[in-house]
């Protein structure tokens, strides 16, 4: 393959992301998986094509002008993204978020000169959660906006013009289904939304922690959780705007052991360093898979998202001492010494 030629700026590097054959999982689900490789985003996740889509929207309504700041509320990689949009266009960055992420994610924010504000974890009702604060601060500062990704249905918007046209170009306009987590549910929902476009047979399906509601909303109408999961970015207990409308036709739930156990086999056999959203969306894609071919699809092709690497995370899924604390099992290669 030929490079292409330069891009404009760096925010033409967002988006357009290459897409890999899993041969691992492709074999355990007897049909071909693909990885939609979100890491190679300038900002190193999936959310650097919503941070965009919702400064320019911020834009275009005329609510941020020049020297303004954009707000919000994130498990990080938003966070990161919206930073590196904003230094690319001229705006602060003010930053809220639970400080049981990994120190990576902290660390990267600080770096790239966002204000960043930790906050405990807590549940939604509570009004000091992290996306309630985050929206305050975004009140009380002048010249601000917040970007409200939860609800803010520009995020997905970047997925039905980006990520969707980008698989169904990538795969020859041949793709039987698509499955990923939610966190504020902008994938699944854009994805699946520009697919059914294009083909209202491919088939969508969420792939839920533990922890999450959404895999009993979908199954059965209500959101409940059992569980829970050390995942970070994924998760969903509502749905939110962006979910709103979501064309979902199934639904996995997946278990961190088993995400895990993709990390480490995508890592050791194919190189891949991941992180944790990442295993659990493949082991999702396998289950997907699985169930087109049993019901008698021809050599189906399933695609999901690699959204951001282990990198991020070298700190907590890839720390001996942090995975035994979770009660996680260790790759076997970390415990070498
Ligand atoms: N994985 C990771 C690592 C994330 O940071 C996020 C974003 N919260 C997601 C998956 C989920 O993406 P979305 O918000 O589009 O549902």
């Amino acid at each position: 393959m030929s490079a292409a030629g330069p891009v404009e700026d760096t925010l033409a590097l967002i988006g357009n992301t290459p897409l890999v054959r899993l041969a691992g999982p492709s074999a355990a689900a007897g049909c071909d998986i693909f990885g939609k490789c979100e890491f190679a985003n300038p900002g190193g996740s999936v959310k650097d094509r919503a941070a965009l889509y919702i400064v320019r929207d911020a834009e275009a309504r005329g609510l941020l002008k020049p020297g303004g700041t954009v707000v919000e509320g994130t498990a990080g990689n938003t966070g990161i993204g919206i930073a590196l949009v904003a230094n690319a266009l001229g705006y602060r960055t003010i930053i809220v978020m639970p400080d049981n992420q990994s120190r990576e994610k902290m660390q990267t924010l600080r770096a790239l000169g966002a204000e960043l504000v930790t906050v405990p974890p807590t549940k939604f009702a509570d009004p000091a959660h992290f996306v309630h604060t985050s929206r305050r601060l975004a009140e009380e500062t002048e010249g601000a906006v917040w970007a409200n990704q939860f609800d803010n249905t520009a995020n997905r918007k970047a997925h039905i013009e980006g990520t969707a046209a980008e698989l169904w170009a990538q795969l020859d306009g041949r793709i039987d289904g698509f499955t990923c987590a939610a966190g504020t549910g902008g994938t699944i929902a854009g994805v699946g939304m520009g697919l059914k476009a294009f083909d209202r047979d491919c088939v969508i399906a969420l792939t839920d922690p533990h922890g999450a509601a959404l895999y009993n909303y979908y199954a059965c109408g209500e959101l409940a959780s059992e569980g829970s999961s050390v995942a970070e970015g994924i998760g969903q207990g509502r749905i939110t705007g962006n979910l709103q409308g979501a064309p979902i036709d199934t639904q996995f739930r997946i278990a961190d052991e088993e995400g895990l156990h993709w990390v480490g086999k995508l890592l050791q056999e194919e190189g891949l360093c991941l992180g944790l959203s990442s295993g659990i969306n493949v082991a999702g894609a396998v289950a997907l898979g699985r169930k087109l071919v049993a019901d008698g699809r021809r050599a189906p092709r399933v695609a999901t998202v690699l959204c951001d690497s282990g990198f991020r995370y070298l700190s907590t899924l890839y720390d001996p001492e942090w995975l035994r604390a979770k009660g996680l099992p260790v790759f076997d290669w970390l415990d070498r010494d």
